[in-house]
């Protein structure tokens, strides 16, 4: 029945409302009901929730700043507040948007906050948000070029617009992924693949493979690892390079590395270099690298997922030397180039070899395919993908190059003056060189290192102990106060506090004003009656 004679006979239902017809009567009803509710919301009620949504959107954004970053309830606070059964019948999206206003925005860590300062500052924009919203009545399935030719058409132009822009030579073809995560365990599929045929038919034992080892350096992220555990290459055959003063994979000990498990009759498989290293935006040396990886016919995969975005400053061009000699790549434009979570490219020299490892046609699918265009699924163990091009194509269109450029620079230029208040404050030290929009630094009262690992502070010792549990706690303390939100690593041993630029909203006031935040804080706590008194010998007295 159509949803236009079910109204009819509602109507004629009505007019005949004498009580033996009364059964019929209310049957229509329920019918006429049950026929709107199973449609969609009609679309005049619809408009009228898109324009509330606009504003709410359009007021969430301009009144951010004015909202805790964090909020400091307990786990399960949040659930507590809802039914805990899911509803039998529909609710009104005014109600539903009350709850978000109530309950999950209060429930938030917001990202786009501009005193959020942690992990990779993110990425939220305007035209970011128009384009998730284009995006989402599209809602198609990118998974083949006729499922979705303009979707497929345009991943392929974005992911050029990016190598031209990053300056990687035109034979690196690409995939967008959701994350760097999943693109290096791709990219390690291929090397396993190349190393030892036949393993995508038959498993690394069919194919009888040795054990392989892949190397990363001590800074290098946990998605190595996470890759081995996938592939079935073991967790533990992730082999851990030492760093240099700066952070950069030492290659004298790669190649040391390298030959040992040579000689202990392993087979190195690839290495893992970084490009912006998760703490300390480190840059590791890729011609050295690249050299050990020909000369032992070693994959080199390049992470580039932080830092390879920065690529698209002139001056920046220095970190793509190697890049070349790379056989994939990774870069998220979600952590570096104001593309919102999730979009994560993966460049691979001969992408080919990525679609042999992964094609796999089903008899359903094989009409889908006749064209000889690129059809995504192939790429990856995906096969329905979201239409992310979108976003980042609106995102590169309104800011361009220039634009993108421009805001990457005054991240940097903030981090750079971050740096120079800490030097100037000797209560605090950096803890690793600034090299993109990351700082580490550290608090150290007014002590200063002794041979014995010691701080020496008003002529008594402070273990480093205790620093690391005063640094650690002065940025648990910011995080709970909601009023910025940074984040805690070790370098070396040691606990120090970590700032990540990258929200457009974050001004120079936004920082002097965490700046603020984190001198009070520390001073607080460094002389907290409860918390060892032994923190107060390391307070610089007030001038
Ligand atoms: N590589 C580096 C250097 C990172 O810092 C991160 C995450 O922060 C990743 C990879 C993983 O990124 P994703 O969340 O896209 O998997």
């Amino acid at each position: 029945m159509s949803w236009e004679t079910a109204e009819a006979v509602g109507r004629l239902g009505s007019a005949l409302a004498t009580p033996l017809k009364r059964g019929v009567n209310e049957r229509n009803a329920m019918q006429h009901t049950r026929q709107q509710s199973l449609g969609d919301t009609p679309s005049d009620e619809f408009r009228k929730q898109l324009h509330e949504l606009a504003d709410w959107i359009a007021d969430f954004r301009e009144r951010i700043d004015q909202l805790r970053v964090a909020p400091n309830d307990k786990p399960g606070a949040i659930r507590e507040q809802f039914p805990q059964r899911g509803p039998e019948e529909g609710e009104p999206f005014e109600r539903i948007l009350s709850d978000v206003d109530n309950i999950i925005v209060p429930g938030m860590v917001h990202w786009s906050h501009p005193m959020f300062l942690a992990y990779f500052g993110w990425t939220t924009t305007a035209p970011a948000i128009l384009g998730e919203i284009i995006t989402a009545p599209l809602n198609v399935n990118a998974m083949t070029w006729r499922t979705s030719p303009a979707a497929t058409e345009l991943e392929t132009l974005m992911i050029d617009w990016i190598r031209q822009w990053v300056h990687l030579p035109q034979q690196f073809g690409g995939v967008v992924y959701d994350t760097a995560s999943v693109g290096v365990m791709h990219a390690l599929a291929v090397a396993r693949e190349e190393a030892a045929p036949f393993v995508r038919k038959r498993g690394l034992v069919g194919a009888g493979a040795p054990v392989f080892r892949i190397y990363a350096s001590e800074q290098a992220h946990s998605s190595a690892e996470k890759a081995a555990i996938a592939l079935g290459l073991g967790e533990e055959n992730v082999q851990r390079v030492a760093t240099d003063s700066l952070f950069r994979m030492d290659a004298g000990a790669l190649r040391e590395m390298i030959a040992c498990d040579v000689r202990d009759g392993s087979k190195p498989l690839a290495a893992i270099a970084t490009v912006g290293t998760t703490s300390t935006a480190s840059v590791d040396p890729i011609p050295e690298i690249a050299r050990i990886c020909r000369e032992f016919r070693m994959w080199l995969h390049i992470d580039g997922a932080y830092g390879a975005g920065f690529a698209i400053l002139p001056e920046y061009e220095s970190i793509t030397a190697g890049w070349s000699d790379a056989d994939s790549i990774v870069v998220n434009p979600h952590k570096s180039l104001f593309v919102p979570l999730d979009f994560s490219v993966l460049y691979v020299r001969d992408l080919e070899k990525l679609r042999r490892v992964f094609t796999l046609v089903p008899e359903y699918l094989r009409g889908d395919t006749v064209e000889a265009q690129k059809n995504y699924m192939d790429y990856g163990i995906q096969l329905g993908r979201r239409f992310r091009a979108l976003k980042a194509w609106i995102i590169f269109r309104s800011f361009g190059r220039e634009g993108i450029a421009a805001r990457l620079r005054e991240h940097i230029r903030l981090a750079n003056i971050f740096a120079d208040w800490i030097r100037k404050d000797n209560r605090f030290e950096l803890a690793a060189p600034i090299s993109m929009g990351v700082i580490c630094f550290r608090f150290v009262g007014d002590a200063a290192p002794s041979p014995r690992g010691h701080m020496a502070a008003r002529g008594r010792a402070v273990s480093i102990d205790e620093l690391d549990k005063l640094n650690s706690e002065i940025v648990e303390q910011i995080n709970a106060s909601g009023r910025a939100y940074l984040t805690q690593t070790k370098l070396r041993g040691q606990t120090v506090m970590r700032i990540g630029l990258g929200n457009v909203l974050t001004t120079e006031d936004h920082l002097r004003k965490a700046w603020e935040i984190i001198q009070e804080t520390a001073d607080a706590l460094s002389t907290k009656p409860q918390i060892p008194n032994k923190f107060q010998s390391i307070k610089t007295p007030t001038p």
